[in-house]
This record gives structure tokens, C-alpha cells and sequence, in this order.
């Protein structure tokens, strides 16, 4: 391609962004395709000779990218929404079209000190110690494994406590780590959804007593389920005593530290050892992004360190950080350019208001739910999510309410289990949502069950 085609091509692309980004809400939230549909465009044997790339993007934009939920959906209510922004979209082209590499301190110091500025920036957004040292994953279950990995890698082997509202990438993490299952100990919840603190002291002096070493506990800082946020002035307690690792998978709440309210339903997430927080979530970024930050210098480092002789050239000196050595990572794109550039464009203040505003709006869609007998509230808004039911409706009610709604394409959102219970759930931390959405979306799923 030459410069005039690249431009044009390029050109064709940002008006099919732009014209996506200006006209979010007015296609359906979610949309699934038919394979045999997909594959009759995009399928077909391996291509040989050069192609039509025009025709191509347009097989993309027509067929690929209008199949899937779209997160950033204005009436988009389902797992977790992805409300992303442009000046993150931008980043995101920088980085891939200049092929950034945040692998080495020699082969790519610039996005690396971007990387490190980002994760400066986070810890200093959650009120982290100064030290706190950070990397940029693909999301949070990489994240809260990579960390889990360090704990073991630095600590020894002991026992890890969560409990039944913990994300699954935990469990699942711990397991394929090679944690023994006496040593996974998964704490039930009672009803207020929060790992209760004096059975998780009890389990510690049973485990000890075993011959067991506690080693790590994971706090959730909004559950995926229902926001939830563990005691964390008591966990972090309790680990100082025992002297246990605190974990805080903040992956979906963690950005609510931005602004007042969220400050004070993650109070003592200061104090945690290790905290995961997904920018490509509640940060406005398109996927992939996820964070973690280590309070402890050097534990990452000294997990992760492989020196090999083929990369001696471009290893760090002093004062500097090779990112390859905080995680699995090798060769690793730029995460932060994007992160950097939506930090710089709007400044924490515009970013604190929009996370206040998701907060907001699930206490409105709490007031509604309220104020119409036709439903029950079952956990109230916490972090931007409410789960309710439909007075009498069964499970299986709310399942096909849920998927007739989403089948429709006004809105998506989600069922999910409460300790036994079905419920319905809204997570509202797009701050293009209005109240209108929030109405017509109750209202519709009403008209369902
Ligand atoms: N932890 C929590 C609390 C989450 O809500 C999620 C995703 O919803 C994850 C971890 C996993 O994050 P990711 O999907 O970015 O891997």
C-alpha cells in the first residue's frame, strides 16, 4: 500500500469509528449471529492472492463487529458493560500503528516510562503508598493470577481464603497454579455477600493448628455479582496480625476510588498488599486492559526475573524497568498509551464524575424498582449494580425475561444467583445512560415476565 491508499483506507476507518461512536445506543445492545450466516462472509478457504482491503473492512464492519454485545451500549446492563472512550480509542492507534513494545527498558524505555506513569497515576487514584509498583495485563484474571503466582513464587506455599462471591478467575487460578484443595478455603457468605471475618479467623487458627500456613487472603472491592465490597478495614486487620497476604481484586470496583463515594465504600483498600483493578471495565478503555500493583517493591521483580543471555543487551541498568519481569509477559504491547492519553485528556476530575455518575445510576433504578410493587429489590445499589426480582416470577422467568429482552435489542442484562435465588441484575457504569434508559428497560422487562 502506498501512503495516499493507507491514508484513504485510514481515513474510511475513523469515519466508520466516529460514525460508531456518535451513533452508540441506536443499534441493539446485543446482537448474535447464525455461523452458517458468519461463515458464508468470513469463512472460506485460506486467501492466496492479494485481496480487495476495502471490500474487506467493509465484510468487517458490516458482519464481524455488529455481531456481539456492545458493551459500550448505552442500555447495555449485562456482566460487566465496557463504556469506552475516544481519547482511549486514539491511544490505542498510536500504539498499534507505531508497533509500541513495552517489553525491555533498552528495547522500549518510552512505553515503559508511560506504563509506569500509569500505574503511578492508579496507586495514587486508590491512595496506595508511593513505593507501590504496578503492570499492565490483559484483564483481571491475568492479573489477579499474575499476582498470585508472586505470593507463592515470594512466600512459600500456604492456604488461600476467599469466599463464595469471589470472582471464578480466582478459584480457577489457584487451582491450575497447583494449589492443593486443603489449601484453597473458600469461606461461605451469609446474608450480607461479604466474607465474614471471624470465620475467616477461625478457619486461620484451624489451619494453623493443622500444620497448615495461612497465606493470602482475596478480598473482593465490588463483587461481580452484586458490588459487594468485603470489610476491608477488617481483613487488613486481621492480615497484620496473622501476618497473611492481602489480596484486593478490585477488578470491577477498584476505578470508584476516583471520586467521594466510592472512596468511602473501599476504605482500606490503602492498605492491601496487592490490588487488581481493569481499566478496560470502569476506566473508560477498550479492551484489553487490566492492572496490578504491588505495595511491596520488589516482590513482582523477584518472582518474575528471567535474565536470558539473548536479551542481555536490553536489560535494565539501575533506576530502570524491564516490564518482562513483572509478569509471564515477554513480548507485551503498550496497554498504558491509551490509559496515558484518556488520564491527560480529560484529567481525574471529568473521570471521577463519570464513575459518581454509574454510582448514581443504579440507586435511581433502585428508587424505581422500589416504587413499583411489581418488584422486589434483593441487594441494594452498591458500586453501580442492583440485582431484583419480579415479585413471584421463577428462575426460569427472569432467564427468558432477560434473553427476550436482549432478543429485542433494547437492552441486555443479566441473571444471576444470589445464594440459591435467581435474580435480575443491572450494572449501570455507562454515564451515557439516562434515566429514560433506565425506565424504558424496567419497563420492558416487565412487559416479559
Ligand atoms: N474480578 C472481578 C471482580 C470481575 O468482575 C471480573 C470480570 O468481570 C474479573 C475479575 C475478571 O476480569 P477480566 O474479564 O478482565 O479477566
Amino acid at each position: 500500500l502506498d501512503p495516499e491508499e493507507m491514508r484513504r483506507l485510514g481515513y474510511w476507518v475513523v469515519d466508520q469509528v466516529v460514525a460508531h461512536v456518535a451513533g452508540k445506543g441506536s443499534g441493539p445492545a446485543v446482537r448474535v449471529g447464525d455461523p452458517g450466516d458468519l461463515r458464508s462472509t468470513l469463512g472460506g478457504p485460506v486467501p492466496s492472492e492479494p485481496g480487495d482491503v476495502q471490500a474487506a473492512m467493509e465484510a468487517l464492519v458490516d458482519v464481524a463487529l455488529p455481531h456481539m454485545q456492545h458493551g459500550d451500549h448505552p442500555r447495555y446492563f449485562a456482566r460487566v458493560p465496557g463504556p469506552s472512550s475516544f481519547p482511549a480509542v486514539l491511544g490505542e492507534w498510536l500504539g498499534t500503528g507505531h508497533q509500541a513494545i513495552a517489553t525491555s527498558w533498552g528495547g522500549g524505555s518510552g512505553p515503559a516510562t508511560v506504563e509506569l506513569v500509569v500505574c503511578e497515576w492508579l496507586a495514587s487514584v486508590l491512595g496506595l503508598p508511593e513505593s507501590t509498583e504496578g503492570v499492565l495485563l490483559s484483564g483481571g484474571s491475568m492479573a489477579n493470577v499474575t499476582a498470585l503466582v508472586a505470593v507463592r513464587a515470594v512466600l512459600g506455599e500456604g492456604v488461600a481464603y476467599l469466599s463464595d462471591q469471589t470472582h471464578s478467575s480466582i478459584a480457577r487460578g489457584l487451582r491450575l497454579l497447583g494449589w492443593s484443595a486443603e489449601q484453597i478455603s473458600v469461606v461461605p457468605t451469609g446474608e450480607d455477600l461479604r466474607l465474614p471475618v471471624e470465620e475467616l479467623r477461625r478457619r486461620m487458627a484451624a489451619d494453623r493448628e493443622a500444620g497448615r500456613r495461612p497465606l493470602v487472603v482475596i478480598a473482593t472491592a465490588g463483587t461481580t455479582n452484586t458490588g459487594t465490597v468485603d470489610p476491608l478495614e477488617d481483613l487488613a486487620d486481621l492480615c497484620a496480625i496473622e501476618d497473611v497476604w492481602l489480596h484486593v481484586d478490585g477488578a470491577y470496583g477498584g476505578p470508584a476510588a476516583l471520586c467521594a463515594p466510592g472512596r468511602d465504600e473501599l476504605a482500606g483498600i490503602t492498605r492491601a498488599d496487592s490490588v487488581v483493578l481493569d481499566p478496560h471495565k470502569w476506566l473508560f478503555q477498550p479492551y484489553d486492559v487490566g492492572c496490578l500493583l504491588v505495595t511491596r517493591p520488589g516482590v513482582l521483580e523477584r518472582a518474575y526475573t528471567m535474565n536470558p543471555e539473548y536479551l542481555a543487551d536490553v536489560t535494565a541498568g539501575t533506576g530502570e524497568v524491564d516490564l518482562r519481569n513483572r509478569s509471564l509477559e515477554l513480548s507485551r504491547r503498550s496497554r498504558a498509551l491509551k490509559l496515558w492519553l484518556t488520564m491527560r485528556g480529560y484529567g481525574t476530575r471529568a473521570l471521577a464524575d463519570a464513575v459518581e455518575r454509574g454510582i448514581a445510576l443504579a440507586e435511581h433504578a433502585e428508587g424505581l424498582l422500589r416504587a413499583d410493587p411489581f418488584w422486589e429489590v434483593v441487594t441494594p445499589a452498591q458500586l453501580g449494580v442492583v440485582t431484583f426480582a419480579a415479585v413471584g416470577a421463577t428462575g426460569e422467568d427472569h432467564t427468558r425475561a432477560a434473553a427476550a429482552l436482549s432478543d429485542d435489542g433494547y437492552a441486555a442484562l443479566t441473571t444471576t444467583t444470589l445464594h440459591g435465588r435467581s435474580v435480575l441484575r443491572l450494572c449501570t457504569i455507562n454515564p451515557a445512560t439516562t434515566g429514560a434508559d433506565l425506565e424504558g428497560t424496567l419497563t420492558r422487562l416487565a412487559a416479559y415476565l
